[in-house]
């Protein structure tokens, strides 16, 4: 455990946020709570008992040990969705008893299934993803009908419950084109398994952005991983909502904050350099602060020279690099400060907002990607 900081989570902002999705979704749209990749930073088991208490009944992982993880939590009070890896034989058992219900896009994971399935006398609950134009899983039209025929014949040892697929980057409208192609190959694939008498029970395919930029893609089911922790996909999502909506402040709340203390201060002069190598310089006089939080603790080392973090209600420069289990922050402006003050990287602090963002504008993937980078063995606090 890494007790040199810590994580708050908000459950408040969860409420706030969950009843802002529900609430702009379609009637009777199913919410899955995506909670891989460590619920994007937050922990799965801390996510999930927030989540559990607003009545969230469905959530999806990409592997059967994130599965174990949530179902550690939930119990039999919800509906558990592996979207990805899985190893055949070893898994399929454990996630068959246990109504783990899971993504097929090859033949030999449905073939695995059926014979698991015969095995222990439980039917395999699966949502068949098809291709539709990401190319990265998905049956390809020319598997199309050899999973119909198994579907058909195998009806005794599979529940048909989703057919699905995932958008190309819906949070950008530059791939306009290829999401709306995308939709019309669904809908034209989905027709045809209904003409086979092969209706699923669920249709889904939308992410936060496709929900949101594409309410067709609403269908049966979201699943919705970055809004529900109070972040958009993009700006570009976060303008359309704006735009189409007339509205001008974001519904949103973030949940996480992350928080540590100086770890201690001191005074450079003018022409030092500050930390390995040369990339950064002192151009004047300045006193630093050390914050003892690093890339160990999955601060990203692309944040050197350029994170901020927030201190005595000010804003503070990262300067140089950071380094495995500390970084530098430029504090000269602050006359007060000393070990001990508070520190926030993400988060509020007096009148200030630090987002996760805010470090990086130039890309929202790295929203992303900074989030589920946190380590896991920072103590996380939840907040009622
Ligand atoms: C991660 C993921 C989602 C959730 O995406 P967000 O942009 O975080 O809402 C939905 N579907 C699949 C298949 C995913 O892998």
């Amino acid at each position: 455990m890494h007790n040199n900081s810590h994580l708050e989570l908000d459950s408040n902002a969860f409420k706030t946020n969950i009843n802002f999705l529900r609430h702009h979704f379609k009637k009777n749209v199913l919410i899955s709570s995506v909670v891989k990749g460590n619920a994007y930073g937050h922990s799965i088991e801390n996510f999930v008992e927030i989540a559990l208490a607003e009545n969230v009944n469905h959530f999806s992982v990409f592997d059967s040990h994130e599965a174990r993880r949530v179902k550690s939590v939930v119990q039999d009070k919800a509906t558990i969705m592996i979207m990805g890896w899985l190893e055949n034989e070893k898994d399929l058992k454990w996630i068959i008893e246990n109504n783990i219900e899971f993504y097929v896009f090859e033949k030999q994971r449905l073939i695995s299934a059926v014979a698991t399935a015969k095995k222990i006398g439980k039917k395999a609950i699966v949502h068949i993803e098809i291709e539709t134009g990401m190319n990265r899983t998905g049956f390809n039209n020319s598997e199309l009908k050899w999973v119909q025929n198994f579907l058909k014949k195998n009806t005794e040892y599979l529940v048909f419950k989703g057919l699905c697929t995932h958008l190309a980057g819906a949070e950008s409208i530059a791939n306009f084109v290829r999401i709306k192609k995308q939709i019309e190959v669904y809908n034209s694939i989905y027709d045809k398994f209904c003409k086979l008498n092969l209706k699923p029970i669920q249709k889904h395919a939308a992410c936060s952005a496709g929900a949101m930029m594409y309410p067709e893609t609403q269908m049966d089911m979201v699943r919705i991983g970055i809004m529900q922790y109070g972040f958009w996909p993009s700006a570009e999502v976060l303008v359309n909502y704006y735009n189409t909506k007339k509205k001008n402040s974001d519904p949103l709340r973030r949940i996480i904050s992350w928080k540590s203390e100086v770890m201690s201060v001191k005074k450079v002069k003018r022409g030092e350099f500050v930390g390995y190598g040369t990339s950064f310089m002192a151009d004047d006089n300045m006193k630093i602060a050390l914050v003892p939080v690093g890339y160990a603790h999955g601060y990203s080392r692309s944040l050197s020279n350029v994170g901020r973090v927030l201190i005595n209600g000010e804003r503070c420069v990262v300067i140089g690099t950071i380094n495995m289990n500390m970084m530098m922050v430029e504090v000269t402006v602050l006359p007060h400060v000393k070990r001990g003050d508070e520190i926030v990287l993400i988060g509020n602090q007096e009148d200030k907002t630090l987002s996760v963002s805010s470090f990086s504008d130039y890309s929202n993937l790295l929203n992303y990607e900074l989030l589920t980078r946190i380590s896991p063995d920072i103590p996380r606090i939840i907040l009622k």
